[in-house]
């Protein structure tokens, strides 16, 4: 048990989001051993009293629940069937989480190797980026056995705010590429309407203010059109990210027989942006595909005087 008749957290994965989400599950009052590959991620969260653990079996080997926060399906493998993994050593609790964006089809494989092994899989990915992560505000979708999630389901208060039971294993995984197949074809379409109002000359910031407060209004708009505007670089939510995405939500459609052709031609101008070296960069960073289609910038745009 953790502080204060709390929880015992394992957590694997203390980067952009897991670290915030380590912190609120602190501030709840849970204990945490953190395991990370990144030396300085555990130097980091180890001053936020988190007790780091020298590999994944060490972060679960006083847990009630193992949470995973990492970047694809290869890391969540390597975690559970690799060398000091949750398979060979389970926490005691018998409970492992993957809050990561990753394949449905690992999921339901890796669900059904644990269960041999007596030990509950839910995949729990979550949608609100390093800020939902933050503030504790995240909307976690989360697929598994019902009594397995009410299991999870005081953990996952700490870190999100709507928290739904979405189904068998893998459904969580499944709503969340819907999530982000929507949400790419969203920031696509926000690029075409910047790169269509700068060449005609309008001025983006009441462009963007006027879009949002009409029916074209979005999250991404709020949040990705003022750094589009400004050509910001920064990190986020990265260009390689939602690239490894977008390609799951592809395999997951192929597998099923479901066209998608809004998603293959978005990919593509996921393709280019890593091809012209933004992969590291916020969600963004895609407006500068049409920088380029359109050999037009900001700084060399015609304004209506
Ligand atoms: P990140 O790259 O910042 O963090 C991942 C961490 O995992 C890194 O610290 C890395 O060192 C660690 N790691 C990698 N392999 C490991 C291993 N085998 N063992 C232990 N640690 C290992 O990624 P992130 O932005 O925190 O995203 C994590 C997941 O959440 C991804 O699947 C992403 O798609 C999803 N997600 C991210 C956001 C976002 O805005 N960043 C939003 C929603 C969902």
């Amino acid at each position: 048990m953790g502080r204060e008749g709390k929880g015992s957290v394992g957590f694997i994965g203390i980067g952009t989001m897991g670290r915030e989400m380590v912190i609120n599950l602190l501030k709840a009052g849970h204990a945490v051993r953190a395991f990370d590959l990144n030396e300085a991620a555990l130097t980091d969260i180890a001053k936020e009293d988190a007790t780091r653990a020298a590999n994944p079996a060490d972060a679960a080997r006083e847990a009630d629940i193992v949470i995973t926060m990492l970047p694809d399906t290869p890391h969540v493998e390597a975690v559970i069937y690799g060398e000091h993994g949750l398979l060979q050593l389970p926490p005691p609790g018998k409970l492992i989480v993957d809050m990561s964006t990753i394949s449905p089809v690992a999921v339901r494989r890796i669900h059904a190797d644990l269960g041999k092994a007596n030990v509950s899989f839910i995949d729990a990915p979550v949608s609100g980026g390093p800020l939902g992560a933050k503030n504790a505000a995240l909307s976690i979708m989360a697929g598994g056995e019902a009594e397995a999630f009410a299991k999870a389901e005081p953990f996952f208060r700490a870190m999100g705010t709507t928290i739904k039971h979405v189904g068998a294993s893998g459904a969580g995984q499944t709503v969340k590429l819907c999530n982000q197949l929507v949400c790419g074809i969203n920031i696509q379409a926000i690029c075409e309407a910047l790169a269509l109002g700068r060449a005609s000359g309008v001025d983006l910031n009441l462009l963007r203010e006027v879009l949002m407060g009409g029916a074209a209004g979005s999250w991404m708009l709020d949040k990705l059109g003022p750094q589009m505007i400004e050509g910001h670089t920064g990190a986020g939510f990265r260009i390689d990210l939602m690239f490894k995405d977008l390609r799951l939500v592809q395999e997951h459609a192929q597998a099923l027989n479901v066209p998608l052709p809004g998603t293959a031609l978005v990919t593509s101008q996921y393709v280019d942006a890593r091809a012209h070296g933004e992969g590291a960069n916020g969600n963004q960073a895609l407006f500068r595909v049409y920088d380029r289609m359109t050999n037009q910038t900001q700084a060399n745009s015609r304004k209506i005087t």
